[in-house]
């Protein structure tokens, strides 16, 4: 049987957004991250796949000197409870994300967002998608997005976005270049009870056209939101609202650039991350 490994990496400042594109790519599930006194930042992943642990081991000892890795086991019978300690409800705006053993722990005027922790990023944990549900929170209040508006969630991960867009009773499309995502996000779809006001399909932001939305959502990484910046507008209804996130603070003005055709983006911060709202 596989072990249940804790792996703790520890990297300097300079390797942090590198490390974190490592984990963006191999631990969608989600990772912990804590800044120390030091200044370096430590990383915590929970991993049951020998496959994917061999291949970060592999890549995390290519970053060099400034990345370190430890590694415990974790007995069986305290795995699932380390799993499940991990996935906390996180407040978000008007949503509350819970997995589905704590389904019932909203309170009056939350909007509960069921999420089963499996491979697809998504779990409400990273700040990436926490910047993501406090903007859509806030679009909601000042009423530019609003009942009954079609929206986009590309990259839709664990459905996260799009299932919260739907909760707010909008209706919609999201898409993932990924089938475990897409998987994943039909069942979460379901879990909320919302899969007849989200759709999911396989695809890119060039999914689903020539229909243009009022709300488009991306959380992805600075890379991709750059090439993807023509499609993306494309699917943008004019005066609609936009929402991209997955950037650090230092690749803001680059990703701001090729959407310039907007104007001025509004700016969120959470830690070094960043995200950017129009609308
Ligand atoms: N929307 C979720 C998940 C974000 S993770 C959230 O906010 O938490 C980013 C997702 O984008 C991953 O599931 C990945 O498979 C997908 N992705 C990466 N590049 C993409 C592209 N070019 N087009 C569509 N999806 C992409």
């Amino acid at each position: 049987m596989a072990d249940n490994i804790r792996m703790d990496i520890t990297v300097d400042e300079s390797l942090v957004d590198r490390l974190t594109g490592l984990l963006f790519q191999h631990v969608r599930f989600g990772w912990e991250e804590q800044s120390l006194a030091t200044g370096e930042t430590l990383f915590r992943i929970h991993c049951d796949n020998p496959e994917l642990l061999a291949r970060l081991r592999a890549e995390v000892d290519m970053l060099g000197s400034g990345a370190t890795r430890a590694e415990s086991a974790v007995p069986d019978q305290d795995w699932t409870a380390a799993w499940r300690d991990f996935f906390t409800p996180v407040h978000c705006g008007r949503f509350l994300v819970l997995p589905p053993w704590l389904a019932d722990q909203a309170k009056a005027g939350q909007l509960p967002v069921i999420i089963e922790p499996k491979s697809a990023f998504g779990t409400g944990h990273h700040n990436t998608t926490a910047l993501c549900l406090e903007a859509l929170s806030d679009l909601a209040q000042q009423g530019k997005v609003r009942p009954g508006m079609r929206f986009f969630d590309v990259g839709t991960g664990s459905g996260i976005l799009g299932i919260a867009c739907a909760l707010l009773e909008l209706s919609g499309l999201g898409v993932d270049i990924d089938p475990v995502a897409v998987a994943n996000a039909k069942e979460n779809a379901v879990i909320n009870g919302v899969e007849a006001r989200l759709r999911v399909d396989a695809g890119s932001a060039a999914e689903g056209a020539p229909e243009t939305y009022d709300l488009v959502l991306a959380n992805i990484l600075a890379g991709p939101l750059r090439e993807l910046a023509p499609d993306i507008l494309a699917r943008l209804k004019p005066g609609g609202a936009l929402v991209l996130s997955g950037l650090l603070d230092v690749q803001a003005d680059a990703v701001e650039e090729a959407y310039a055709v907007l104007g001025p983006a509004r700016r969120v911060h959470s830690g070094d991350w960043v995200a950017l709202v129009w609308g």
